[in-house]
């Protein structure tokens, strides 16, 4: 997520400056140069972008994969106080913050 920020930022920063010569420049081995140097930047901030994409889809099938191994057949989650919301292990069998008594992740009365 990190890097393709990173990536992003200097590919787009290296971008708009090399745009911007190439545009004024009429050394035809500057171009060149200049060229090579914004497709360079292009390539980086398509990775960069492709990087927060596929990380972004990787959280989130995460989230799906989590919510479907930690809830019950009954479709409550497991893991969650059914009363107050705070995530709790599987053994706990008092809510840390209501006091709700929990037997295998539901309320009892
Ligand atoms: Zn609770």
């Amino acid at each position: 997520m990190v890097l393709g920020y990173i990536l992003t930022g200097v590919g787009i920063g290296g971008m708009i400056p090399a745009a911007i010569y190439l545009s004024n420049l009429s050394f035809s081995n500057g171009r060149a140069l200049l060229l090579v140097l914004f497709l360079a930047c292009c390539v980086l901030t398509a990775a960069g972008l492709l990087c927060i994409i596929f990380s972004v889809i990787k959280k989130r099938n995460q989230d799906a994969l989590y919510r479907i191994t930690h809830t019950g057949k009954d479709g409550m989650p497991l893991d969650i106080c059914p009363k107050c919301g705070i995530n709790i292990t599987k053994n706990t069998q008092i809510c840390p913050k209501c006091g709700t008594k929990i037997m295998n992740g539901k309320e009892m009365e």
